[in-house]
Formats: structure tokens, sequence, C-alpha cells
């Protein structure tokens, strides 16, 4: 059965809920925090959290030079606000000590909607996610200042980048996992799937 297996990063950030939003897309989701267990995976999710922790810690653990490379390799990977900004190949306003895995020519500013009271929750048009817009929560988000001529804006919100795919790569500034609403995850596991090579089946 084509069923993929998708793991969450499991260092900092909401990974349970992403857990629960990709086994409801029919995929096997698993936590990932070591090597080993990367090497595992036919695609990753980054989760939202703090991602100059997630940066550290991935350093810590050893996985994030294993990161960078499955992501140069192709391996589908989708990341949610911390996560997109662990994709951005540069931050325009980066902490001291801050890296990023990298994988969409992209500068991301971090918090660029503002504090956790200014969160929010707005819908949007969200390419290749059929049907009605979906609800974006917005948790001290970053946006999207501009990207290169690979990335593919998917979404805007407020006249600012949203949600970009670049090749095998996925980036929303906001949380579907939060929402009860499956479809920007089963993009993801479409995306999964359709990378999968015959053998792997
Ligand atoms: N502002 C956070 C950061 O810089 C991201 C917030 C989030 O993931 N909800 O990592």
């Amino acid at each position: 059965m084509n069923t993929p297996v998708i793991g969450v990063l499991a260092l900092q950030g909401d990974v349970r809920e992403h857990l629960i939003a990709l086994a409801a897309a029919d995929a096997v989701a698993r936590p990932v925090r070591r090597p080993e267990e990367l090497a595992e995976v036919d695609g990753l999710v980054i989760p939202g959290g703090e991602s100059t922790t997630i940066s550290k810690l991935a350093v810590l653990f050893g996985v994030m030079e294993p990161l960078r490379a499955r992501v140069r390799d192709g391996m589908p990977v989708y990341g949610t606000c911390a996560g997109m900004i662990m994709l951005a190949d540069k931050i325009l306003d980066p902490r001291s000590g801050q890296e990023t895995i990298g994988g969409i020519d992209m500068i991301v500013r971090r918090n660029a909607f503002g504090r956790q009271n200014e969160s929010f929750e707005a819908a949007v048009d969200v390419d290749g996610v059929p049907g009605d817009p979906v609800e974006g929560v917005f948790i001290r988000a970053p946006w999207v200042e501009s990207v290169g001529a690979e990335a593919e804006v998917l979404a805007e919100y407020g006249g600012h980048i949203v949600a970009v795919r670049q090749g095998n790569a996925l980036a929303t500034s906001f949380h579907p996992e939060l929402t009860g609403d499956h479809r920007v995850h089963s993009l993801f596991v479409d995306m999964v799937r359709a990378n999968r090579t015959p053998e792997s089946l």
C-alpha cells in the first residue's frame, strides 16, 4: 500500500498536533529526533514553536547536517511558522547563533505579524488547496519578504507572502495543524507520495 511514513521534527514545538493531522491525512506519522530516525522517513514536517530553540537543539542533537543533506537530496519537507523560518535560505533578523536548514530561496522576517498578543486568525486562499480558503492561525508569525525565481508563492495575506513552495519544500506562516482542517497536510502527503520511487511502494 502506498502509505508514506512522515516524520515530525520533535525537538521543540507543536509536534503532537502535526502527528495527529498527518495521521488524519492518511500518512504514518512518527516523531524524529535523531539522524537514524530521519533516515527512515519519506518526508518531514518541521513544526511551529521557536525557531532559535529548534535551530540550537538540531545542532546539539547532531541532526542539523543530516537535515540539510536530506532536504538537498529532495526529501519532501513542510515547515509551519518556526518551521517556515527553518526552511528559509535567509532570515532577515536572526538571533545570534541561529541557523537554518534552508531549502527555499526566500528571505523571512521573524515575528513580522507582531507579538504573541497580536496573534490572529484569517481566511487564506492557498494555491493547490481545493475548496474554501483555509483558516490561517498566525501566532507571532513570520512573513516572507521576498522569494527567488525558483520559489512559487502559494498564498498572500495583507499584501505579504505567507505560503511558498519550491520543489519538494513547502512552508506556511500559519498553523493548519491547529484547525482540524487537514487539507494543507493532505497537499503535503500527496507531495510525499508523488516523490516515492516505484520500488519503495
Ligand atoms: N516567532 C517564532 C519564531 O521565531 C515562531 C512562532 C511560531 O512558530 N508560532 O520561531
